[in-house]
């Protein structure tokens, strides 16, 4: 059931129907050699769309075939949990068992014999299958197909697939409307003749043609491209262009960049596009909402469960309700001694509804909204942001509920890479996701929900004061990172 609340008008309008100034700040060189070249020092990656998350991993090569590993890939697709005896690895998805070995290529799944293209390799504990055996494996525990794009490794698991189309309307200057069937939120990439669009988290699929041409001089063409886990789109031009998003991302319109616009859009849009090359893409964000609310709290965090929900039990002793508070109150703790005055959203063991977190959180209005689970699957943390449902339309006075994250999406990316670059930076390992996770679809502000798994598989180790303060440490200084991205409190 989809309910839509009154959220109160000022508190969007500053974010504006129509976001421009997404022009991203990425120099040419620097975005050829992290995300779109297949130099050998590029780190292999697939991505996986299905309508519980969208997520990208890491590929690896042994005995050269491309491998993945496999608790990775079915993790965020429902619960998965592993059992290593010796050379025997026993995995269970859902209500699906299945038995790999060692070195072989046969494989035990729902009782029966499954072959799979290459030797089954275990490694620390980990699982590691021939990424080629993915379209025919995961069906086996999914029930149901998917279609796998082997060579840009793009798998799409059911009905999720994104479509576009793109018409150039001959107006004074022309300008390239693209329409999508779900909101989208590309990294943005301009360069002499060309801007340029990097679908990663988005199901994205080639229009009837790779190449559409245009009956215009200005904007003649466009391509479609996919390689390594990302799609590209990218427009020609015989002059600078600027792309603006509106219909809650599912419109992104592309037009010559007004030389007197450029001169008035505020400063992050003035920076010049062949900056030195940064190691990771930048994008620029609106800038924030602009209201004289009196200053509440930066940061609004968010301990998952409590009370009578006691969330997932991670050991016999340690339930998700109490790990997660204690991660809470140091993030806090951290958050505060960096200047960004942070929030618990429950500072006890009582319960709470999602909806309930949303609302209050909305109704402080912090610049940042973070949500902690704790897992003992895997290791390392799940960085996640919001998945928009398809369809869900945030128009008129008040704010849909479910769609109420759509105008924050792009500085939740924003905060997620600044996260991941803290935790990787401190050897954590981390992965980040996008899912239809509540309450992230129903807040206003920019949203991620971490989910910390234990350093090396011991769920012990997730109370351990040591790992909590690295993670908490890290959670800040990401923030603390991206401040000025993010804004003040609105
Ligand atoms: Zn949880």
């Amino acid at each position: 059931m989809r309910c839509s609340k009154p959220v109160p008008r000022a508190s969007v309008e500053g974010l504006g129907r129509v976001r421009l100034l997404f022009l991203a700040v990425i120099s040419a060189a620097g975005i050829s050699s992290v995300l779109l070249s297949t130099g050998a020092s590029e780190q292999k990656r697939i991505s996986i769309y299905s309508g519980t998350a969208n997520y990208t991993l890491n590929v690896s090569d042994r005995d050269g075939k491309e491998y993945v590993d496999l608790l990775e890939v079915l993790q965020p697709l429902g619960a998965t949990s592993t059992r290593t005896d010796g050379s025997s690895c026993r995995l269970r998805f859902g209500n699906v068992d299945a038995e790999f070995a060692a070195g072989k290529n046969r494989a035990r799944i729902r009782g029966g014999d499954f072959d799979l293209p290459g030797k089954f390799k275990l490694e620390n504990g980990r699982g590691f299958v021939p990424l080629a055996s993915l379209s025919t494996l995961l069906p086996q525990f999914l029930g149901s197909p998917v279609t796998f794009r082997e060579s840009s490794r793009r798998l799409f698991i059911g009905n999720v697939a994104v479509h576009f189309t793109a018409q150039v309307h001959s107006a004074n200057p022309p300008n390239l409307v693209m329409e999508f069937s779900s909101p989208v939120n590309p990294m943005i990439a301009t360069e002499p003749g060309k801007l340029r669009m990097i679908f990663t988290h988005e199901p994205l699929v080639p229009p009837g043609s790779q190449t559409l041409t245009f009956d215009s001089r200005v904007i003649p063409s466009a391509s479609y491209t996919e390689d390594n886990g990302t799609a590209e789109i990218a427009v020609s031009s015989n002059a600078p262009l600027f792309a603006s998003f509106s219909d809650d991302g599912r419109t992104i319109t592309i037009a010559p960049a007004p030389q007197k616009q450029a001169q008035l859009a505020p400063a992050p849009a003035q920076q010049p596009v062949n900056t030195p090359a940064s190691p990771q893409p930048q994008i620029t964000t609106p800038p924030p909402a602009t209201l004289s609310a009196p200053v509440l709290y930066f940061a609004v965090v968010d301990a998952s469960h409590g009370g009578e929900e006691r969330g997932a039990a991670l050991s016999d002793q340690l339930a998700e309700k109490d790990v997660t508070l204690s991660f809470a109150r140091l993030v806090k703790q951290n958050l505060d001694s960096r200047g960004l005055s942070a929030q618990l959203l429950r500072d006890g063991d009582v319960s709470m509804t999602a909806d309930q977190r949303a609302t209050l959180t909305n109704t402080a209005h912090p610049a940042v909204y973070i949500c902690l689970h704790a897992s003992s699957e895997g290791n390392g943390v799940r960085l996640y942001t919001a998945m928009l449902p398809v369809g869900g339309e945030s128009r008129g006075p008040f704010l849909d509920w479910d769609t109420a994250q759509s105008a924050s999406r792009a500085t939740s990316q924003v905060l997620a890479s600044s996260l991941a670059a803290q935790f990787e930076k401190r050897q954590i390992s981390v992965r980040s996701l996008m899912a239809p996770l509540r309450p992230l679809n129903n807040i206003t502000s920019a949203a991620v929900a971490i989910e910390i798994a234990p350093p090396s598989g011991n769920a012990a180790d997730l109370s351990s004061l040591q790992y909590q303060q690295l993670i908490s440490e890290s959670i800040a200084s990401g923030v603390l990172a991206v401040r000025d991205k993010l804004g003040t409190v609105r």
